[in-house]
């Protein structure tokens, strides 16, 4: 267990100095062993008290890498049960199983097309999970060669068998792939393959008892790169682990299960197994692992993922400007919006299926929606006149009006009175553009 805020309190030196930025070296102590500060913005510290408070200040959750260069991924670091009450910090990982005697290739293939730009953000799957289904070890280390030279993607290698892991690990090893799995039976040969290698482990127990005394003993080996599988298949008890082990990890800084986490899909159905994944995407899986890899399920899934990432504090915004959609000129239409991701994407599509080249002024509401956006004083007829010279659209077009949302008629006069242009109030809906464009500049 972790140190308590008191226990970590004696070491520190009660100036109450705040440098810190809490009022008191006791309150400092308190979000410490809550694991929502760092030891090292307390410059007072001794290297005794450093050495003493080492368990307190290392993360709830350590911080695991996979996979090299652009495609590392990063996770654990996790500090919250809840991601309303600070936010979660790296998206699961999803990986996609290629079973070694299937169409390597072609699978790889569908893995790389699991791409998406979806309204500002791009959305892509981010493992080949390689099982060694045939069970020969010759045809796991030729998959791995074929896979790899498909895909720059990290990789999860599967097998029951150590002599075929090592050979696929010869191939992949520089690619710093997540070996599957250490158990009570092989953890010793697992650990040494994964240190040899540098490659990460993951560590399978049978219950959480068996996985946290199976942990122990390889963190004993001196090595902790480690993925945590609680063993359970059935989507209940697998979200109740997950759940214990964050719980136990975060709240109780129980270092045992301070890992990351991978879980498994086992419905055949896709569409059920789109549930499952999502439910481990929401509650704790760092690393989810599914069979499909049609496109419908996995935007859905990834479009979910985004949602339970993006920090809540935080509104997700697009760059404020004028945004072109088509082959604009000085004739083209002039819709304006605030930055609100949401609802900027929203007009931008309707605005696409007019088919009438467009302009979009974004106005820079920080983020926020367009009712919100005026009653805070951020969409008004000034900040809009504003950001019409502010964004150079009197230089772009020749015209001199401008399509305001239905929602924010109210502004239309100051608006013409501080532009200058003409105000036209258009739909309250998005989703009612295009008629609205028909009807005035088709
Ligand atoms: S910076 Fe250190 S000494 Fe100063 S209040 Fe914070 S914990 Fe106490």
């Amino acid at each position: 267990m972790g140190l308590t805020g008191l226990d970590i309190f004696k070491h520190l030196p009660k100036t109450n100095c705040k440098e810190c930025g809490f009022p008191t070296c006791l309150a400092f102590a308190m979000a410490l062993a809550n694991g929502k500060t760092s030891l090292d913005l307390c410059p007072y510290v001794s290297d005794e008290a450093k050495e003493a408070l080492a368990s307190a200040s290392a993360p709830p959750i350590r911080m695991v890498k996979i996979g090299v260069g652009e495609n590392e991924l990063e996770m654990g670091d996790e500090t919250e049960i809840f991601r309303h009450d600070k936010r979660f910090n790296h998206p699961t990982a999803i990986a996609i199983v290629v079973n070694d005697n299937e169409d390597v290739e072609a699978k790889v293939e569908a893995i790389n097309q699991l791409e998406f730009d979806h309204v500002g953000q791009h959305y892509e799957a981010n493992m080949v999970a390689l099982t060694n289904a045939s069970g020969d070890a010759a045809t796991f280390k030729a998959a791995a060669e074929k896979a790899a030279a498909k895909t720059e993607k990290a990789f999860v290698l599967f097998s029951d068998d150590l002599a075929a892991l090592e050979e696929a690990v010869k191939v992949l090893a520089d690619r710093r792939p997540l070996l599957y799995a250490a158990n009570k039976d092989n953890y010793e040969k697992m650990t040494e393959l994964a240190k040899v290698n540098n490659c990460v482990l993951a560590v399978k127990g049978e219950d959480l008892d068996s996985l946290a005394e199976l942990v122990e003993k390889i963190v004993a080996l001196d090595f902790r790169d480690l993925v945590l599988d609680t063993g359970s298949r059935e989507v209940g008890q697998v979200l109740a682990d997950l759940t214990q082990l964050r719980r136990q990890a975060v709240k109780k800084k129980f270092r045992p299960f301070g890992y990351p986490t991978i879980a498994f899909t086992t419905k055949d159905d896709p569409h059920e197994e789109l549930i499952q994944a999502g439910t481990y995407v929401a509650k704790y899986a760092s690393i989810v692992v599914m069979k499909t890899a049609q496109k419908e399920i996995h935007l859905p899934l990834m479009s979910w993922r985004a949602n339970i990432y993006t920090d809540p504090q935080k509104p997700v915004a697009v760059e404020p400007g004028v945004h072109e959609v088509g082959e604009v000129g000085e004739d083209s239409p002039v819709y304006c919006t605030t930055n609100f991701s949401l609802t900027y994407f929203l007009v931008e599509g309707e605005v696409d299926t007019t088919r009438i080249p467009s302009y979009i002024l974004s106005v820079d509401t920080g983020g926020i929606s367009v009712l919100t956006g005026y009653a805070d004083n951020k969409f008004t007829g000034e900040t809009i006149a504003k950001a019409i010279k502010e964004y150079g659209l009197e230089e772009k077009v020749k015209h001199r009006k401008i399509v305001i949302p239905g929602g924010v008629a109210v502004i239309q006069g100051k608006l013409e009175e501080e532009s200058g242009w003409d105000v036209l109030v258009g739909p309250r809906e998005s989703a009612d553009i295009p008629k609205f464009a028909k009807e005035k500049f088709a």
